[in-house]
């Protein structure tokens, strides 16, 4: 059954996920998906057979959020907003949900991996956009992840009350949750600029949750911060890393040898940074937020030159993080951190879809035509990518 009549599009230059080609192409879509490409400006022969031809001076893979709450009010700055949002009635969450993935969609993310929520909201918006033509990117959920009893994380996870708990609880949440979710470690105290306590999973614990999670046929990605977690996130072999600042060459080597990805989420700090004055933030924590911004950007400038699979993802919802708009913000802060423009881009396209095993997307031959249209090259000016002409999921203009 078709969803749409083939369209072509001629693009002046693009990208397909790890390289940019500077010369025009055709691309001829159909049921979603690039049917055909063909270089240089076939137009006239599209039009000729009766298709619509749409024109992009740019073409690039629809983008992918690897770290977003969806539920959670990423442009809200208030606290005590934010803090009563989270006692809010389900529906009220979900209806915050909808708007931000509809932000999402139209910043040009076409896949979102949603990071947890404790109401059960991401997986009900992953089921409201399963269709291309629901006005949301399509989601990814890990339902609720895995903490231990008091400790942080209580917004997005369930406590594992003993070890013997972990492979049934990782085997009834891997039954709906396309990701495992495992809250390794506390936040950081910005204060003290420093991780101050303790992982919540000691390295057995954690191995047990990786297997489980392997033998379930799920990808895990683990909340964590600080040096004593991050050498338990290497030790257990999580597929991901999230956040992970004060990281260390140790780790990051670690990281290159068993092929753990790093997310490594800027924004929420960054903000804390640029607005002290919303929290309220002393000098002397400033000073910390810039030192711990510094040496992360330092470190995700090392783990691409040692081979690390870095993947962009903003943990939008955070406070000062809005859905959509920081996973930009996150592509210039890799910029800063030295990565070339093709690395930064492959980052939050090609990179994800590889390690989640999803569809290739975008302008390539045979690809899913999740796709964003451009004004101009972003070799010319990295600041087009705030402004996308037009966006497609499967086909379906967003
Ligand atoms: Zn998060």
């Amino acid at each position: 059954m078709s969803r749409h009549a083939p369209f072509g599009i001629v693009a002046q230059s693009r990208f397909d996920g790890e390289r940019f080609h500077d010369q025009p192409a055709t691309l001829l879509i159909e049921e979603g998906r690039v049917a055909d490409l063909a270089l240089g400006d076939q137009a006239v022969d599209l039009a000729a057979r009766g298709l619509v031809v749409e024109r992009a001076p740019f073409l690039m893979p629809g983008l992918v959020e690897a770290h977003a709450h969806l539920f959670l009010h990423g442009a809200e700055l208030d606290g005590k907003i934010r803090a009563a949002h989270q006692k809010a009635p389900v529906e009220d969450l979900l209806g915050a949900a909808k708007g931000h993935a509809q932000a999402t969609l139209k910043a040009g993310i076409t896949l979102v991996r949603d990071a947890g929520d404790k109401f059960g909201v991401n997986d009900a918006m992953r089921d409201l956009a399963r269709h291309p033509a629901s006005g949301y990117p399509a989601i990814r959920s890990p339902g609720l992840g895995l903490k231990r009893p008091n400790r942080y994380g209580a917004f997005m996870a369930r406590d594992v009350e003993t070890d013997e708990a972990i492979e049934p609880m990782v085997a009834e949440i891997a039954k709906t949750a396309d990701d495992i979710k495992v809250i390794l470690t506390g936040i950081i105290d910005f204060a003290k600029g420093a991780v101050t306590d303790l992982p919540q999973f000691d390295a057995p614990a954690a191995t047990r949750i990786a297997q489980a999670a392997r033998a379930a046929g799920k990808p895990t990605f683990a909340h964590c911060s600080g040096e004593k977690g991050l050498r338990v996130a290497c030790e257990a072999g999580f597929d991901s890393i999230e956040h992970g600042f004060f990281m260390n060459r140790e780790s990051l080597t670690r990281m290159a040898d068993k092929g753990i990805a790093w997310v490594p989420t800027f924004s929420p700090v960054h903000f804390q940074w640029a607005r002290p004055e919303v929290v309220g933030w002393p000098e002397e924590t400033v000073a910390h937020l810039r030192r711990i911004l510094d040496g992360h950007t330092q470190m995700v400038g090392e783990a691409a030159k040692l081979g690390v699979a870095l993947v962009a993802g903003s943990d939008a919802g955070s406070q000062g993080v809005p859905h959509g708009q920081a996973l930009i913000d996150e592509l210039f802060h890799f910029l800063e951190a030295g990565l070339g423009l093709a690395a930064v881009l492959a980052s939050a396209t090609a990179v994800p879809r590889r390690l989640w095993k999803v569809a290739p997307a975008g302008p390539v031959k045979g690809g899913r035509f999740d796709a964003v249209a451009l004004a101009q090259s972003p070799t010319h000016d990295a600041r087009a990518l705030r402004q996308p002409l037009a966006v497609w999921r499967e086909g379906v203009r967003g």
